[in-house]
């Protein structure tokens, strides 16, 4: 048998497929051909040892801007992809119904990795909001235009995002979040709310999301978090009862290293672990995907664990498990290949509050549908704009 590429002696870890072993894959056409435990027999057009590695599904980042040069938050999925293990980017919202149509056109379409899209409530999406909000305003919510994008994208736009919280929907309080509500129903798609300091509040806010939809930046330590004098609250376990996701989405300022090791302790760890990465929070503490999961395993969270909630539960979170966040034959060819570094480092959230660990991984190789992608070019090198401040 002729591979287009084997991958030799790699320490498989997948969840999905529930496969732990060293061993061999053999990639043709695109797609997953064979995976062995031990050696496959067979050549590729292109072998790479990568004995001592560990070789994970292509990460699935639940939160990731990749809206290119829109809105000055978005990152190249293809460029930062390559360099972080990245192949399906679950971009929250970075469009909405007005400029979805070139996020489509000229990202979604034309990365090598996978992108799915969450649409944001407001037509304009995140262009400018730091500045200028996007759901501070009724205006707009244009919901006839957001149902006929929604209806001309069926099986595309996974769900709809809504930022909720003082800085973007403090004017208008639990609103959008209805018609949000409406809109999921309508369409069966999940609701995204990114939680931050009330209006609204998590206890308004929580009974309203059901089964499926998804709280992001859920171990934020700003005021009015997940945690109660210390406890996880117990809307957050009602809603966890009820099927609600809690997604950790990292970011520049999202993300809280004693709550997450209280929630922890307290058995509530995320559904997903995902590291909102945009053109500020990679150059901050958020760094890359696989450094947000170095950060789970600085906290004791094992290495299985780390990769499920980065591969696995995301991808079965956008209803994508057939084609992403596992290794099965037949499947596209997304895989990670990762350095485990090991030895003392230090850990920093965006309150500069540290942890120690003692693993690291680092992206070596990262494969998209059957293509090595070219890692050679610095994301960050050449933004040809001032960055925004989000
Ligand atoms: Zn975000």
């Amino acid at each position: 048998m002729s591979y287009d590429l084997i991958l030799r002696n790699c320490d498989i870890i997948d969840p999905g497929e529930g496969q732990r072993c060293v061993g061999d894959i053999g990639i043709a056409d695109g797609k997953i051909a064979a995976i062995s435990a031990g050696p496959l027999t067979g050549t590729g057009a292109r072998e790479i040892d990568v004995a001592g590695q560990i070789v994970t599904p292509g990460l699935v980042d639940m939160h990731g801007h990749c809206y290119w040069g829109v809105g000055g938050t978005g990152l190249d999925p293809d460029l930062v992809g390559a360099r972080h293990g990245v192949t399906t980017w679950i971009d929250p919202g970075s469009s909405g119904a007005a400029t979805f149509p070139g996020f489509k056109r000229f990202i979604i379409d034309r990365a090598q990795v996978r992108v799915i899209p969450l649409l944001n409530l407001s037509a304009k999406g995140l262009v400018h909001c730091q500045e200028v909000g996007e759901l501070n305003n009724m205006i707009y919510v244009d919901t006839e235009l957001n149902a006929a994008t929604l209806e001309m994208h069926r099986g595309l736009i996974a769900g709809i995002k809504i930022r909720a919280g003082r800085s973007s929907t403090g004017q208008t309080g639990m609103t959008p979040l209805w018609i949000g509500r409406e809109l999921c129903d309508q369409f069966s798609i999940p609701l995204m709310v990114h939680i931050s300091m009330p209006a609204p509040t998590l206890q308004e806010l929580l009974p309203m999301l059901r089964a499926g939809d998804i709280v992001t930046h859920c171990f934020h330590g700003k005021p009015g978090g997940i945690l109660m004098r210390g406890r996880v609250r117990d809307e957050a376990w009602a809603a966890r009862e009820r099927g609600v996701l809690f997604d950790v989405g990292h970011g520049n300022s999202s993300f809280s290293f004693p709550v997450t090791a209280a929630a922890l302790e307290q058995g509530f760890p995320p559904d997903s672990i995902s590291t909102d990465l945009h053109q500020r929070s990679i150059r901050t503490s958020a760094k890359s995907f696989p450094y947000v999961m170095s950060k789970f395993l600085a906290l004791g969270m094992d290495m299985e664990t780390v990769v499920r909630l980065s591969t696995l539960t995301p991808a079965q979170a956008v209803n994508q498990d057939h084609l992403c966040g596992k290794l099965s034959v037949g499947a596209p060819a997304d895989i990670a290949v990762f350095r485990v570094d090991t030895g003392p480092v230090t850990f920093k959230d965006p309150q500069d509050v540290e942890v120690a660990g003692t693993q690291q991984l680092e992206n070596t190789h990262t494969i998209a549908s059957g293509v090595l992608l070219d890692r050679s070019r610095d994301p960050l090198a050449d933004e040809p704009f001032p960055l925004s401040t989000i």
